[in-house]
């Protein structure tokens, strides 16, 4: 009687176990998929790296923010690269007809260098100088006020008639974006405030932490959180200008995270695929401080060296961004 009581007890105790076995399976399935979609449907600030599977090249986007640097200097560029949500274009196929008809137009690229007056600026404007090339200085105040020495590297930068001074900021958010554009009324007179000091002749920003259009019909926002400063902004006639593609390296060591030749292909891949904001005009984003040193110096030649091989490419102003055809 009691062996066949034990027994009874484990068979019962199996079919108990069976049942939480069999029936926990689905559930925990189940919990999985509804917190990935929980994951995907709620909105975060956190910027989301997508990589397109159509180019090869924005698997590069994924690549790890560079370490942090004492230098305070250095600190302004590294949280400008957080990785940003690439912009999805829709609604714009290119036929072939239309593509070889545009291959055999000018094409333009728009050299953007952000951050400064930093250490490095002085180099570019050499570097750039000696070639006879357009360049775009998205600068800050603050910066131009930090030394003697920047001082005079934005003066230089201001003179040369083929560097355009345009604004990103007095303070580049204090590199608190989030807090910056959460008040849109303080963010707008922090780039008013810029554009009076530095003495800028033309209403274009790049937003700092941001990779926002605006201007004419196009609007792109890539994080809503500078959305309402950039509509203040182009409500007040400025225009707000992104970039296609980014090129980092670390400017303390000048070691490359994309190297010369992978940035220079994916410049080359976005102008042959017409897969630029607007096709024809491919918008390169650097800092100034990647050239601060030697290598840095020689790898920002090396690659204005493969551009201008190709003799249908021009370096443009922003102001005059974009070419259309
Ligand atoms: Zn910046």
């Amino acid at each position: 009687m009691g062996s066949s009581h034990n027994q009874c007890r484990i068979l019962t105790k199996c079919i108990v176990f069976l049942f939480i076995f069999v029936s926990c399976q689905p559930q925990t399935t189940t919990n999985k998929q509804t917190k990935t979609s929980n994951e995907i449907d709620t909105p975060t600030e956190q910027p989301v790296v997508v990589i397109d599977p159509l180019t090869i090249d924005s698997a590069l986007d994924a690549l790890p923010i560079l370490p942090k640097d004492s230098d305070s200097l250095r600190i302004v560029a590294v949280k400008d690269t957080v990785p940003k949500k690439p912009l999805v274009l829709t609604n714009r196929k290119i036929t072939d007809s239309l593509r070889r008809v545009l291959d055999t137009k000018p094409k333009h690229i728009y050299l953007t260098f952000d951050d400064g007056p930093l250490i490095g600026s002085r180099a570019i404007d050499s570097i750039i100088t000696a070639r006879n090339i357009k360049i775009n200085a998205f600068l800050i105040g603050k910066h131009a006020h930090m030394s003697k020495h920047l001082n005079k590297s934005y003066q230089i930068y201001y003179n040369n008639p083929l560097v355009d001074c345009y604004n990103h900021s007095f303070t580049h958010a204090n590199n608190r974006f989030q807090f910056f554009y959460s008040n849109p009324q303080s963010a707008f007179e922090d780039f008013d405030r810029n554009e009076k000091d530095l003495e800028l002749k033309y209403k274009i920003v790049r937003m700092p932490g941001r990779n926002i259009w605006y201007f004419d019909d196009i609007r792109r926002v890539d994080l809503s959180t500078g959305g309402s400063t950039a509509d203040m902004l182009y409500s007040h006639g400025y225009k707000i200008y992104g970039w296609d593609v980014e090129w980092r390296i670390n400017g303390v060591t000048g070691k490359p995270v994309q190297t010369v030749d992978q940035v220079y292909t994916r410049i080359k891949n976005y102008m042959n695929n017409k897969s630029s904001l607007f096709p024809n005009n491919v918008v390169l984003l650097m800092h100034d401080d990647m050239f601060q040193n030697k290598l840095g110096q020689k790898q920002l030649s090396a690659l204005l060296d493969s551009l201008q091989q190709h003799k249908d490419y021009t370096f443009e102003f922003m102001r005059d961004y974009p070419f259309k055809y």
